[in-house]
């Protein structure tokens, strides 16, 4: 994996899934290739990165970027999406909500289906976790599931004033029910695990909750008049 950022390298995870790391952020993409289309998942920090990475995957793969995924609104993931020209894009509704500017073609409140060609990808909203419109991306003929920052191997995961820490758990139990358990969970930063791997991460979130501050299912904090 590449950490150059003029220059993206991918490394193929399957015959048909690639990831690549970028900087500053340490920011896993991913890449897709079905039979009629070409998907990249996360876009990096800025237009320039983002054309970047277009550029870099389709001189591999002989073929332009038409489809585009991002996992959530932090910056080091959606930075790059202006960048990339003629590409239908996906992203949470929350999250859109978080980009005020941006364009993105299909705003999705649960679930989508991005047909490849020959393949597909499943995107998901687990729930709120890492933030409020994180989705997931399950490559499910390749046995690979993008989870974004739901999980992370390059440091330890990050939140803000979106996340919500109760529903997070229970987002990645969705996760692995939702795919058996079976192949690679790539996050978003750092190198791709197994199931064990997330449910580890899963248990040390868990234990982090903080039961003592009542949370709603959304994780906001209950208004006086409501308590
Ligand atoms: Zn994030």
């Amino acid at each position: 994996m590449s950490t150059n950022p003029q220059n993206p390298e991918w490394t193929a995870l399957t015959a048909r899934v690639w990831t690549t790391t970028i900087e500053p952020e340490t920011v896993t993409c991913g890449l897709v290739a079905g039979d009629d289309h070409v998907l990249l998942i996360d876009t990096g920090s800025s237009p320039e990165q983002g054309a970047r990475l277009a550029m870099s995957a389709a001189a591999m793969l002989g073929r332009p970027v038409d489809r585009v995924v991002v996992t959530h609104h932090h910056d080091d993931h959606s930075g790059g999406l202006a960048g990339i020209d003629g590409a239908q894009s996906w992203m949470h509704e929350a999250a859109v909500a978080h980009c005020p500017g941006l364009r993105v073609d299909h705003p999705i409140a649960l679930m989508a289906y991005v047909d490849l060609g020959g393949l597909g990808a499943e995107v998901i909203h687990p729930g709120p976790g890492h933030t409020d419109g994180d989705l997931v991306v399950i490559i499910r003929e390749e046995k690979v599931t993008f989870v974004g920052d739901l999980v992370e191997t390059a440091g330890p995961p990050q939140s803000d004033e979106t996340t919500d820490v109760r529903g997070w758990p229970r987002a990645i139990d969705a996760v692995i029910t939702g795919t058996d358990g079976v192949g690679v969970y790539v996050p978003g930063h750092g190198r791709p695990v197994d199931a064990v791997a997330v449910m580890e991460q899963r248990g040390d979130l868990a234990e982090r909750i903080p039961v003592e501050i009542p949370l709603t299912p959304v994780g906001q904090h209950i208004p006086p008049q409501l308590a």
